[in-house]
């Protein structure tokens, strides 16, 4: 969702101020069908696929977790429609011109922009709105199977409680940091000329915009710790070992969270680059119903992020991939000015550079960022996982790390103990980590194998926890896979100013 939302906004900010320079669908009936028609088509896929979860589980409560992939699959198809209706909707139709031509929307800068936005919002809280009694459904019968348990679970939440925290999680946070570019971007394309004239550079207005980028990344913490209902941690018995371990580690920060969701959500999340800005988070949902052991080992995983360095490095994957997009453009421009007849007139042409700039942005990062997300999230459990090393006494499984096991070897060459260059995780931590994971995707309802754009399944990560444990040189090969990962970003981003330097540096 993250990715939709954040694509949304890029979609927007790609449409040249003089509109798009292909033909677009000009009819006003159809222009607003086809705007009206994303909100309802969404509205009517989460409608079909919550009342198949519903019918089938009101009947046959032990069918829960194939309502739980059920739930999953709708969630996905809900998605789909929104990415295919908000960019047949702009991209096909003259809506955004439309939008323009509103003469009050022009008194105040970005205002036209999260306009043309407002049928793509509406569509993601009408399909919420129809999901929601699935939601429930499923939250209902996994709350019987709790109580029976013995466990007492906070009662299931409201469709208002239930579409603020859905909102606040998965829109909020990402539109109301893209409000300021907006607006900025708004503003540097009026001003462009007097910027130029003032910094005396042709990308004066470029640069005003990277530099709000910037300083909106570094203090959004400051506001997403408000868009997400926190609260901090009271002290205790939990935050004294978290407050140890953060010691042990060497891990700075400046304060923990509750994350508030009616216990509806188990998760956790770190958030800031450096300390005075650097906030890690803990649902309520997963400090009620997890042992302060698996909760350690979720901050671990959490604290991994921070010590290993992540967010700087996807700072520099940002960076990176405008290097790459504006440097295919300059090339584009280039090419144009030594072969002139083959290509458009400069107007049209530097429109469709625009709108092609946002389709190579959202494809770099839909490819790569995934994928080098997909490491990270692996080094993290890996910490995670060392975070809750044992003592000797302790460790209760056949352990490399504690000598009461040889590691894995089809060779059948090597002793017992760590061999050189391995990087060793005690199998009991490990054990506890997956664990944990495991209990994570129960308590929140997510399929054990159900992957997303940042993680990989978490039978997936288990299975590679047990692997590393088994198997020192693998967690090695891990940690040479993420450094050489680390090391591409630095080199690119070094070569990328050279070049950004070297261009456009004013004479
Ligand atoms: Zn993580
Ligand atoms: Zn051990």
């Amino acid at each position: 969702m993250y990715f939709l939302v954040f694509a949304a906004f890029a979609i927007v900010l790609s449409i040249p101020s003089g509109g798009l320079p292909w033909k677009t669908i000009e009819v006003p009936a159809l222009t607003y069908g086809m705007v009206a028609g994303q909100a309802l088509l969404a509205g009517i896929v989460a409608w079909g696929f919550a009342r198949a979860v519903r019918t089938r589980l009101d009947s046959e409560p032990a069918w829960l977790p194939g309502a739980q992939r059920l739930f999953a699959q709708g969630t996905f198809a809900v998605r789909v429609v929104l990415a295919f209706g908000l960019a047949g909707s702009i991209y096909l139709t003259d809506w955004a011109q439309r939008v323009r031509s509103v003469r009050w929307l022009q008194s105040f800068y970005g205002l036209d922009e999260l306009a043309m936005l407002v049928p793509f919002f509406t569509a993601i809280l009408l399909g919420w709105v129809m999901l929601y009694p699935a939601d429930r459904a499923i939250r209902r019968v996994h709350f019987d199977q709790q109580l029976r348990a013995g466990i007492l679970p906070r009662p299931v939440w409201r469709l208002g409680s239930y579409l603020s925290f859905m909102f606040r999680q998965h829109v909020l946070i990402i539109a109301v940091p893209m409000v300021p570019i907006v607006i900025a971007n708004d503003l540097v394309s009026y001003y462009s000329r007097s910027i130029r004239h003032w910094t005396k550079v042709a990308w004066g207005g470029e640069a005003v915009l990277v530099a709000v980028a910037g300083l909106v990344f570094l203090v959004a913490p400051l506001m997403l710790r408000h868009i997400w209902h926190t609260r901090v941690l009271p002290p205790g018995e939990l935050r004294d070992r978290l407050e140890r371990m953060c010691k042990r580690i060497g891990l700075t920060y400046r304060r923990i969270l509750i994350w508030e969701s009616d216990g509806m959500v188990v998760n956790a999340a770190v958030m800031g680059l450096f300390r005075p800005v650097r906030y890690i988070l803990l649902s309520d949902g997963l400090l009620e119903m997890m042992d302060d052991r698996k909760i350690e080992a979720v901050f671990g995983h959490e604290a991994g992020h921070v010590k290993k360095r992540h967010i700087q490095y996807y700072l520099l994957f940002a960076i990176l991939s405008m290097f790459i997009v504006g440097g295919l453009m300059e090339l584009a421009m280039r090419a144009r000015a030594q072969w002139p007849g083959y290509f458009p007139p400069l107007a049209q042409f530097e429109g469709y550079l625009q709108v092609a700039a946002m389709a190579l942005v959202v494809l770099v990062w839909g490819m790569g960022f995934g994928a080098v997300s997909r490491r990270f999230e692996w080094q993290a459990d890996l910490f995670g996982a060392q975070s809750v090393t044992p003592s000797e006494s302790e460790c209760n499984r056949p352990c490399v790390l504690h000598g009461t096991a040889t590691p894995f070897d089809p060779s059948g060459e090597k002793g017992p103990g760590v061999p050189p260059g391995g990087v060793p995780v005690c199998a009991t931590a490990a054990t506890t980590f997956a664990d944990a994971l495991h209990r994570i995707a129960d308590l929140n309802g997510i399929p054990i194998d159900a992957r997303s754009w940042r993680h990989s399944s978490i039978a997936n990560r288990k299975q590679l926890l047990h692997q590393y444990a088994a198997d020192p040189q693998a967690a090695a090969r891990l940690e040479r896979s993420v450094l050489i990962i680390k090391a591409v970003l630095l080199a690119g981003t070094a070569i990328g100013l050279v070049v950004a330097t070297w261009l456009y540096w004013p004479r």
